[in-house]
């Protein structure tokens, strides 16, 4: 996907971790599978439906980058049912509404990566990203200067996310 001029040199600590032994775990079945509160949070869920999950990226491009994707594991769109194809471009538009409130984004980068050849971090499960963009960009980074965006920062903005979505009704 072609994010543009987008520094984020947090991604390095994401491409390192494609390549660590004990990392196999598909982090999108376990954000389907959360069942508590806690679980939601510490894996970044926003909202599940029948078919669907979106969540926060734990490395984003920007901060409100969003995935969404289908509750069952499967890698590729033509594994898809007409149900989880229907599910899964509503919960993107749903995410684009989100974001467009939340963090006021003037503009979206919407797009799959299919296959590792293709930039796919998780090649197995197919994942929309969904991220959000503004004139300039970089103001919204808040601190251009750190490294990474710190885990607190998305924790908070999880909250916020949240909250917008459930005054949305
Ligand atoms: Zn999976």
């Amino acid at each position: 996907m072609d994010t543009g001029a987008l520094y984020a040199p947090w991604r390095m600590d994401y491409i390192r971790s494609l390549h660590q032994p004990g990392t196999d775990a598909c982090f999108i079945c376990e954000a389907a599978a959360a069942t508590t509160d806690e679980q939601r949070r510490e894996r970044l869920v926003l909202w599940t439906t029948p078919h669907a999950v979106v969540l926060m990226n734990r490395y984003p491009y920007a901060n409100g980058h969003l995935l969404v994707a289908p509750r069952a594991h499967k890698a590729d769109p033509e594994e898809l049912t007409a149900d989880e194809h229907l599910d899964l471009s509503q919960q993107v538009t749903a995410a684009v509404k989100l974001l467009r409130r939340a963090v006021s984004a003037q503009g979206f980068n919407l797009g799959v990566n299919l296959g590792r050849c293709a930039g796919a971090g998780v090649p197995g499960h197919l994942h929309h990203h969904v991220v959000p963009r503004w004139g300039g960009d970089v103001n919204f980074m808040g601190v251009v200067g750190e490294v990474r965006v710190i885990p607190e920062a998305i924790s908070k903005l999880h909250t916020e996310l949240l909250r917008v979505r459930a005054e949305m009704g």
